[in-house]
C-alpha cells in the first residue's frame, strides 16, 4: 500500500470521535481524509442534526480543502462508524464530479483499507447526469 493511504487513514482516524454536541447535534461518527492534487491532506467529520443542517464527513473535508484555497482532489478515504473504510454517498460523489467535471474519473477512493482495495470515482459514477 502506498504510504500516503496510511497517512490519510491516520489523519481520518485522528478526528473520528463520535460525540453528542447537543440534544440536536451529533458529530464525528464518520471521518474522511481528502488528498488534494498538491499533496495536502484535509480532514472532515460528519455532523448529524435533527434536520438537514448537517453534512457528511467527505463533503466537510472537501469544504475544508476549498476553504484552504485548493480545489483539485486526488484521493479520498472515509472511515465509517464501524471503523471500516467505505465509499462516499451519492451527494458527496456528485459534489466531486461537479468540482472536477473533466477529470473526476481519476479520483481514487479507498474501498477496503484492510485489503488495500481501491476504486476510482469513474468506476463508482460512470455516467454523470449532465454529460
Ligand atoms: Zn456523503
Amino acid at each position: 500500500m502506498e504510504e500516503i493511504w496510511k497517512e490519510m487513514y491516520a489523519a481520518a482516524k485522528s478526528v473520528r470521535k463520535e460525540r453528542k454536541i447537543s440534544d440536536y447535534v451529533d458529530a464525528g461518527g464518520v471521518a474522511a481524509a481528502v488528498l488534494s492534487l498538491s499533496g495536502k491532506i484535509y480532514t472532515g467529520v460528519c455532523i448529524d442534526t435533527c434536520s438537514t443542517l448537517g453534512i457528511c464527513a467527505e463533503r466537510n473535508a472537501l469544504f475544508n480543502m476549498i476553504t484552504n484555497g485548493e480545489d483539485k482532489i486526488s484521493k479520498v478515504l472515509c472511515i465509517m462508524p464501524n471503523g471500516k473504510t467505505g465509499t462516499p454517498c451519492g451527494a458527496c460523489r456528485e459534489l466531486m464530479v461537479q468540482l472536477m467535471p473533466g477529470d473526476y474519473k481519476n479520483i481514487e477512493i479507498m474501498l477496503d483499507y484492510e485489503k488495500d482495495e481501491r476504486v476510482t470515482l469513474g468506476e463508482l459514477t460512470p455516467k454523470w447526469w449532465i454529460k
